[in-house]
């Protein structure tokens, strides 16, 4: 997909472009079931890129990705903040800080503030693709 072939997209052509697993996701807010998803995206340490997997931004850095044991990519900051739009997120009776990417809109997952350990950027491997750099 060209980054810039944005214009209004229609819920159809999101569907054939993502396939229903990454639609359900990105653009129906869905969330992948823990230790699923792109299991290699889980646990992939190799050096590189995520872009999102709607329409190609850089997201996240492999250096910022850790094993939070919680099943889903996770990772201590973003690429560039400019790149994600927080969200208050009351959905399931608490509220979290859901976040999407700024380019799309697509959803990405929640961002936590665990505290001493810090911001935990916990994002559905279907939100993303990783690119080796
Ligand atoms: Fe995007």
């Amino acid at each position: 997909m060209e980054p810039n072939d944005l214009g209004p997209i229609s819920k159809e052509k999101w569907k054939l472009r993502l396939g229903p697993e990454r639609y359900g996701v990105l653009r129906e807010k869905g969330t992948e079931s823990p230790f699923t998803g792109k299991a290699d995206l889980l646990y992939n340490e190799r050096f590189g890129h995520y872009l999102c997997a709607g329409c190609g931004q850089t997201l996240f850095l492999s250096r910022s990705k850790f094993n939070s044991g919680s099943g889903w990519p996770s990772f201590s900051g973003t690429a560039d903040d400019a790149a994600i739009v927080e969200e208050e997120d009351t959905s399931i009776g608490m509220v979290r800080t859901e976040i999407h990417c700024s380019r799309c809109n697509g959803h990405l997952g929640h961002v936590f503030d665990d505290g001493s350990t810090g911001l935990r950027y916990c994002v559905n491997s279907l939100s993303l693709y990783f690119v080796e750099k």
